[in-house]
């Protein structure tokens, strides 16, 4: 049979236009189908302009260190300005990444797709029918709102970005990456903020240091957490944001954004219709190679429930494209994802948390604490903390997790040590830079503590 195209992929985020790129280098011949901005979540409306305004934010805490090493400054602080300079910068990335796709030779088709077969879509304003050998779905995901009354009156990460003027105060239900990034955000720039979530501290999942150390830092910031419970209304009496609380306490705000989590996007696509198996989490089901379950439709990115990181979708495009255009099959390995959470403080993790760690075995773990060098001339107590996880035999690193300026970068290049097997006499060998906070990591002497036998001892 003959197809009009090689190779359609829906959505034009990450993950679609490194496959799409890729596939068309090699030769196929490749539409990518997109409804809203090329770039995707990451380029438009996610880590771009998200590590934007944390740049933003975080010079308050510098200008206020500033006055510690004799400077005396006097900041104001203009939202319209900032937001216009972000669109400026994300137009210009977004026609960077339609060129990418453009130069080798793929086909940019502004519309929404629906699959109307194994072999086929259908365009939604256009309604022309299109075929390709092989789809890919890169649609990736979408904001999770709770379903309660009211919640027409909160924004979700899409809104915040765009707001026409700050809010005076917001509150941020949830604890997960987005909640403590935006969190910070909007407290840096000056909002009264609050966050609230069900747990009992941000960030679950993430070691326990980390967790109680961004904590404080968010304590050190002015940012209120109200923990153990969840916002069950919202109403808009007048300009605030008036929010009835699971205790049934009600505070108004001047803003409300949800950051409970998102959902791949694959409502209204058409695809059980055309036999791809959905898990429960309604995300394509795909195997080692992004293959669904109809064999000519595969998947990458936040829409397969993997790993919801840009790199991860990169990597998972790019693959597909060798495997299925390169006849070089390579499976991503998801194992050892570096990931960072750019809050104030900021977190760099790679590998296992101590409690994960603590069920595999036998294991040394080596904290740091301290005031970081920057911080010494002022009253500012925040420490930064370093965590170096090892197998009690052998010494390999297990997991490294970092709490403080910079962990993000250390995480990245510590990574490749940690993939490479690394052990802690590898560490141990290496000499140290002074002075820097890194350099902790390669000083450690004796075990802070030991896990022998699943228990800390
Ligand atoms: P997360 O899954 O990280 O966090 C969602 C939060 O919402 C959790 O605290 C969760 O609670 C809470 N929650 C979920 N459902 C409800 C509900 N019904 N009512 C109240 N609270 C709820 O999602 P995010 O949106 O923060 O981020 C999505 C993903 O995007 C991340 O997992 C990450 O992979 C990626 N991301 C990465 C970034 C980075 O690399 N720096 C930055 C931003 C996003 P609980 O913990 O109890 O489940």
């Amino acid at each position: 049979m003959a197809f009009d195209y090689d190779l359609i992929v829906i959505g034009a985020g990450s993950g679609g236009v490194r496959a799409g790129r890729m596939a068309a280098t090699y030769g196929a011949r490749v539409a990518v189908i997109e409804e809203f901005r090329v770039g995707g979540t990451c380029v438009i409306r996610g880590c771009v302009p998200k590590k934007l305004y944390v740049y933003a934010s975080r010079f308050s805490d510098q200008f206020d260190l500033a006055e510690s090493f004799g400077w005396q400054v006097d900041a104001s602080f203009d939202w319209p300005r900032l937001v216009a300079a972000k669109e400026k910068e994300i137009s210009r990335l977004e026609a960077a990444y339609a060129s990418n796709l453009e130069k080798p030779g793929a086909e940019i088709i502004r519309d929404r797709a629906l699959v109307t077969g194994s072999n086929s879509v259908k365009l939604v304003s256009d309604g022309r029918e299109l075929t390709a050998k092989y789809l890919l779905v890169a649609t990736g995901a979408r904001p999770f709102i709770p379903d309660i009354p009211g919640a027409e009156y909160g924004i979700t990460s899409n809104e915040a970005f765009d707001l026409p003027e700050l809010p005076r105060s917001i509150l941020i239900e949830g604890g997960g990456y987005v909640a403590v990034e935006f969190a910070t955000i909007f407290a840096g720039l000056g909002v009264d903020t609050t966050i609230v979530y069900r747990g009992d501290c941000v960030l679950r999942g993430f070691d326990e240091d980390m967790r109680r150390g961004l904590d404080a830092g968010l304590e050190d910031r002015g940012i209120r957490r109200i923990y153990q419970t969840n916002v069950t209304a919202l109403a808009r009496p007048a300009d605030d944001v008036l929010v009835t609380f699971g205790d049934g306490v009600t505070a108004p705000f001047g803003a409300v954004m949800f950051a409970t989590g998102r959902r791949p996007n694959t409502e209204g696509l058409g695809l059980e219709a055309a036999g791809v198996r959905l898990d429960e989490a309604g995300a394509v089901a795909v195997d080692r190679f992004s293959q669904s379950s109809v064999p000519s439709i595969y998947a990458v990115g936040d829409v397969t429930g993997r790993a919801q990181l840009t790199p991860v979708a990169i990597r998972e495009g790019w693959y597909f494209a060798e495997t299925v255009f390169n006849d070089n099959a390579l499976a991503v390995d998801h194992s050892l994802i570096p990931t960072a959470v750019f809050a104030e403080p900021e977190i760099g993790v790679i590998g296992l948390t101590e409690t994960e760690a603590a069920t595999h075995g036998d294991i040394d773990v080596y904290v740091a604490r301290f005031r970081p060098m920057q911080n010494t001339l002022s009253t500012r107590t925040e420490r930064m903390i370093l965590k170096l996880i090892t197998e009690q035999d052998g010494g390999r690193v297990l997991g490294v997790h970092i709490l403080g300026a910079g962990a993000a970068e250390m995480i990245q290049l510590v990574g490749i040590a940690v993939g490479m097997g690394a052990t802690k006499a590898d560490f141990d060998r290496t000499i140290a830079l002074h002075p820097s906070a890194a350099e902790e990591l390669v000083t450690f002497k004796a075990p802070t503590y030991v896990y022998r036998d699943g228990r800390r001892v």
